[in-house]
């Protein structure tokens, strides 16, 4: 990968337009998780530092390119503020009159925001004229939002045909990390693949089976797998239409000399309630009545021995219904055993998705993974192997400072 970062450019009065997910979750006018807001402050502290004159540029919501006032985002300047500890001013448009004077305004180490971009309909449009007048607001594009990039819209595609454009730190660590995870990891590499479908995770099984060299697989979605090796799951979360697509990926990954890794055991119920009657049977002894909801002890131990040989370890999707306790067992065992080989040295584990990242939170043991990626959409697609319009553009960017 090579792209340019924030140190190859000289900041100091130079207006930065930079591109953030602020995106963040709201409830009755209040911010919730500002996971966010805090995961760029590095950027900030640094283009205060280096004395840039930043114009934030951002979406929220889905306005369709049409101006939603209740989708304004003149409510966060006090919110990022607080976070930031700097005074952030607004203009209440993204392009025109409004945003230049907001630019014009700004000192140096000054920040402005500027409204919802997506009130715009030429965003989503990746529209060339619309890319140009935000252009024409700064001196140069700075990309920190991993999250936006496998969208290509003005604010995160077509801007850099016109601006000098680099990664943020937040971006270059995304990178970073997925990068050491699945691109020129070490090896062995052993992935964990969970949830609730493998209707919903076909591309990202087909590209891991061809990059990794352990695949465990866990959720609902080893149910599909163990029905397709041929016995049946009881009332276990099942798609049986999926089987023969189940059956190419374990041929594909017998071909490309990856392990495919069944639960060795599951946890059973009749019923799915918190603290229901629960047993652990193998995997291809659950009854006709009963559904599997957990990978058992004996699976976690397997794992954890194979994981005893492995120097990357990438996660995606929970073993088992974790939001319901004490089915968060395989989870959590497993996450325990990825943290503290992290913790030791022995390993570097990257996860990434909305229920992972609840689900290793429940852990307890996130913060001890290597990195963590919050970028939900555009972390999936990564997992699948598609190129991100976005870090394709940071790539490509080859517009002089
Ligand atoms: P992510 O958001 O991290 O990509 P998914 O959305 O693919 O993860 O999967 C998470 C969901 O899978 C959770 O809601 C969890 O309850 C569900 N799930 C996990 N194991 C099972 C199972 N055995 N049966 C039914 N649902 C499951
Ligand atoms: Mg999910």
């Amino acid at each position: 990968m090579s792209y340019k970062t924030l140190k190859d450019f000289d900041l100091r009065g130079k207006t930065v337009l930079l591109r953030a997910d602020l995106n963040v979750p709201v409830q009755d006018g209040a911010v919730t998780d500002t996971t966010r807001i805090d995961r760029i402050l590095p950027t900030i502290t640094y283009l205060r530092e280096q004395g840039a004159k930043t114009l934030i540029l951002c979406h929220y919501g889905r306005p369709k390119g049409q101006v939603k006032p209740e989708l304004s985002l003149e409510f966060l300047c006090p919110v990022l503020a607080k976070q930031w500890d700097v005074p952030v001013s607004f203009a209440a448009d993204t392009v025109g009159p409004q945003a230049k004077a907001l630019a014009d305004n700004l000192a140096e180490g000054e920040f402005g925001l500027l409204e919802n971009v997506r009130f715009h309909a030429e965003e989503e449009q990746n529209d060339p004229a619309f890319a140009k007048q935000l252009a024409d607001l700064a001196d140069i594009f700075v990309n920190d939002a991993f999250s936006a990039a496998h969208r290509a819209h003005a604010s995160t595609e077509a801007i850099t045909n016109y601006l000098p454009t680099c990664a943020g730190l937040s971006m270059e660590a995304e990178l970073n990390a997925l990068n050491e995870a699945l691109e020129a990891p070490e090896r062995p590499v052993l992935a964990i693949v969970g949830g609730a479908k493998v209707s919903t995770k076909l591309s990202v099984l087909n590209n891991l089976v061809q990059k990794v060299d352990y695949l465990v697989l866990g959720g609902g979605m080893s149910n599909t797998f163990t029905y397709a090796s041929g016995t049946d799951v009881g009332l276990s979360l099942c798609e049986k239409d999926m089987a023969d697509e189940a059956k190419a990926i374990m041929a594909k990954a017998k071909e490309h000399g990856c392990e495919i890794i069944l639960p060795k055991d599951v946890c059973i119920v009749s019923e799915l309630k918190e603290g229901a009657d629960h047993e652990y049977v193998d995997r291809t002894a659950i009854p006709a009545d009963k559904e599997a909801v957990d990978a058992g002890p004996a699976a976690a131990e397997y794992v954890a021995e194979v994981l005893q040989k492995c120097k990357t370890v990438l996660w995606n999707g929970p073993l088992g219904v974790f939001e319901i306790s004490p089915f968060d067992f395989g989870t959590n065992t497993v996450a325990k055993t990825v943290a503290d080989l992290t913790k030791d040295g022995k390993v570097v584990s990257v996860a990434g998705g909305g229920d992972t990242v609840s689900a290793l939170e429940n852990a307890g043991v996130a913060s001890d993974f290597t990195y963590i990626s919050t970028a939900g959409g555009a972390f999936l697609e990564w997992l699948e192997g598609k190129t991100l319009p976005g870090v394709a553009a940071l790539e490509s960017n080859k517009k002089a400072a």
